[in-house]
């Protein structure tokens, strides 16, 4: 079975959730599957292997993907959370959802300045969040190493929307 099937297997598809007319990609059965979580986490860490100085995670599907990869490949992570739950100096970003608004934040001081930054989520849909993501990342410094993504909703076209930076999905729906 490759990683494709794989992860297509254990996604559970939920009609109009959260709103009418939204299929949502539930991936909680592949990350509650240990051989299916490990391998997804390698072909990501194996995709941008040498690329990266850290990697950050957004809140909060994509601290579990980022806290393995980070931890298969020996590097650290930056949170990336939503409004008002870090203590420091942060800068914040907000964006439009494929259903409603969200403001995302960063620590401005975590990792060096200049450091090469994977940015790991689990979907990518319409691109808001991931783009957001970046140019947080950005503005504190960090260089975008690339984007990694257990799945892509591609009608949604979110990669339009992440500046030309490498975009690796494992499985393309
Ligand atoms: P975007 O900002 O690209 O429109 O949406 C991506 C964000 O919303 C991601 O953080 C992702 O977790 C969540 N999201 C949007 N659609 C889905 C979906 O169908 N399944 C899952 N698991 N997350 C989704």
């Amino acid at each position: 079975e490759s990683v494709e099937q794989m992860i297509d297997r254990l996604c559970a598809k939920i009609p109009d959730h959260p709103e009418p007319g939204v299929l949502f990609r539930d991936l909680t059965p592949l990350f509650a599957d240990g051989d299916g979580f490990k391998r997804t986490v390698d072909a990501l860490t194996d995709a941008f292997r040498g690329q990266y100085d850290c990697v950050a995670g957004v809140e909060a599907r994509g601290f579990m993907i980022a806290a393995a990869v980070a931890y298969a490949s020996g590097v650290g992570i930056v949170p990336v959370r939503k409004k008002g739950k870090l203590p420091r100096e942060t800068i914040s970003q907000q964006y439009n959802l494929e259903y409603g608004t969200e403001t995302l934040e960063i620590h401005t001081d975590d990792v060096p300045r200049g450091s090469r930054v994977l940015v790991l989520d689990d979907v990518l849909a319409t691109g808001g969040t991931l783009g957001a993501s970046a140019s947080l990342l950005t503005r504190a410094g960090f260089n975008v190493a690339g984007f990694g993504v257990i799945m892509e909703l591609t009608a949604l076209r979110g990669r339009a929307q992440l500046g030309g930076h490498r975009v690796r999905a494992l499985l393309r729906v």
